[in-house]
């Protein structure tokens, strides 16, 4: 946890079960609150200059040599270049980065109705209101997702150990699109068993 301050110029509240994308600029930041507590946020950014290019679960960890980003460290792209870096985390700071978002096929998996909302959805649609198209879905960095290794390889998603009001600030280390989802899965403890909203601002970190 550390405290830097953050200048708001745009606040976005994403309802449940919801996405949203903006396009920021390098030295942007943004602020994401988890306005009740228990509820992920599944997080992409993406070169403005090249969406093909876009944060990287699988180069980020072999390059800050850590499951996931922590306080002063980036997120990597498939380039292997920063992308966003955490600049300050108001939470437990539990951020998985081994999940894939969820999706039409998972929620099938789990026994429920296709049609269920789903982050992979949230981000097409996102990436769409920005005149964007993308043939694939990056696995996203679940912020604020409790995930638990056990010793024996085995693991568990815990409810997330957030409470209300909790954030993480990231500032943006080249021009982006950022795409958030509030995550809907409410058939496993992803979310505590119920989906709620996000806080989503963009601005100035105010170091
Ligand atoms: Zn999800």
């Amino acid at each position: 946890m550390n405290t830097i301050g953050f200048e708001a110029a745009a606040v976005r509240d994403v309802a449940p079960c919801c996405g949203y994308g903006v396009a920021v600029s390098a030295g942007d930041a943004v602020r994401i609150t988890d306005v009740e507590g228990q509820q992920p946020c599944d997080f992409w950014a993406f070169s403005r200059a090249d969406v093909f290019e876009h944060l990287s679960c699988e180069h980020t960890k072999p390059s800050i040599a850590k499951r996931f980003p922590r306080i002063g460290d980036a997120a990597y792209t498939n380039r292997r270049r920063a992308i966003v870096t955490l600049l300050a985390d108001q939470s437990p700071g539990q951020h998985d980065m081994d999940f894939a978002a969820c999706d039409a096929a998972r929620y099938l998996q789990l026994g429920a109705d296709e049609r269920h909302p789903n982050c992979a959805d949230n981000l097409r649609l996102a990436l769409s209101t920005l005149g964007l198209v993308l043939p694939y879905t990056p696995q996203p960095w679940n912020l604020f997702t409790n995930f638990f290794l056990e010793s024996n390889g085995s693991f568990t998603i815990k409810a997330p150990a957030t409470n209300a009001g909790d954030y993480v600030i990231l500032r943006a280390e080249m021009d982006a699109y950022i795409v958030v989802s509030a995550c809907p899965q409410d058939q496993n403890d992803t979310c505590g068993g119920r989906p709620t909203g996000l806080r989503f601002e963009t601005g100035r970190p105010n170091l």
